[in-house]
């Protein structure tokens, strides 16, 4: 069977390995679809040696070992990427947020097939692969807005049009929120497209304008940051009384990572700086129903398919293209041995 291998910059090998059976707590999933996430790229840029890659992935499950009780062969299935122990101190007293002994399965998901702990794997009822595979992603942006407590008619600033940022546009609309702007460099034309689909009602062209500028005189009461670490001062410049700013987003460089904000504006305009990490993931099944009712439509995101052998492909799509790339997939070609 193939697995993907990846390392700087942007090398792709693809490897015949062999797989063995499933332990007795893992399932043996069939990867039926799988995600390029924004750390893969990150990973293209920055590592080192070749390793496997992939954690937003749907599948089948086709073995399971003597232990597994919550799938069976034939199940479909999505995956966290990490899930909690429920073991842990804080999973005992009820915080499975911030469980200290995460299950971390292998991020190996651009394979034929990989064994994994089956408490991470949860039914996706029918919902397509496609679909399922993005769950994950779903679910940061689930993370993201719930840490910033949207409210009826907030005017909400959502830095970054990415996968996730594209996503909480739309939960930030499904929690009521009043405008969403959306902050986003203007060659993004497909993301500009995509956050007016999901619901932005103004846009902002960070690298046409000033941004403080472009928000005088208006009232910003929620901020999303699904961008580089930089853009941190700008919300801090354009937030209301009381706005709460909540931030994902890590810097690609260690020297990106320390940035200057004003923390006497802070303190008078009483800001909340929150910081959103999906880990354990979490409301997988919330994620999969909103998208099965139709209040998520994930469809639109999908903007390239390629199977595991074209994953090089993948990769310098990604590395060149920032103009029409929404979510980059790997599908199944039916040719796993
Ligand atoms: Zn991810
Ligand atoms: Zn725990």
């Amino acid at each position: 069977m193939r697995r993907a291998y990846l390392k700087a910059p942007y090398k792709v090998e693809i490897r015949n390995e062999a797989i063995g059976e499933p332990g007795a707590f893992e399932a043996q999933v069939r990867v039926m679809a799988c995600g390029v996430c924004g750390s893969d790229v990150n990973d293209a840029e920055t590592r080192e040696e070749f390793a496997p890659f992939g954690h937003e992935l749907a599948g089948i499950v086709e073995k399971v070992g003597s232990a597994v009780t919550n799938v069976k062969p034939g199940d479909r299935v999505a995956m966290e990427s990490s899930g909690f122990c429920r073991c842990c101190s804080n999973c005992r007293n009820g915080h499975t947020e911030l469980c200290t002994d995460k299950i971390c399965p292998p991020f190996t998901g651009f394979t034929d097939r990989m064994n994994v702990n089956a408490r991470v794997l949860v039914p996706i009822g029918s919902l397509s692969f496609e679909e399922a595979s993005l769950i994950e992603p779903m679910g940061v942006a689930m993370d993201l807005v719930n840490v910033a407590d949207i409210r009826l008619n907030d005017h909400v600033v959502v830095f970054g049009a990415g996968p996730i940022g594209l996503m909480a546009i739309r939960l930030a609309k499904l929690k009521g929120a009043g405008k969403i702007t959306v902050c986003v460099r203007s060659h993004s034309e497909k993301r500009i497209e995509l956050a007016k689909f999901y619901g932005a009602t103004d846009i902002v062209f960070t690298d046409r304008c000033d941004v403080k500028e472009a928000f005088k005189g208006q009232s910003v009461e929620r901020i999303l940051v699904t961008a580089p670490p930089a853009v941190l001062s700008d919300a801090v410049d354009i937030a209301s009384f009381g706005c709460k700013i909540s931030v994902i987003g890590i810097a690609r460089k260690p020297e990106d990572s320390m940035i200057t904000l004003d923390i006497n504006k802070m303190h008078f305009n009483r800001l909340e700086l929150r910081f959103s990490h999906a880990t354990p993931a979490l409301f997988f099944p919330l994620c999969r129903d909103l998208i099965a009712n139709g209040l998520m439509d994930v469809k639109p995101l999908i903007t390239h398919r390629f199977t595991i052998d074209e994953m090089d492909q993948a990769m310098k799509l990604l590395e060149h293209d920032h103009s029409t790339t929404g979510k980059v997939l790997m599908i199944a070609d039916g040719k796993e041995q």
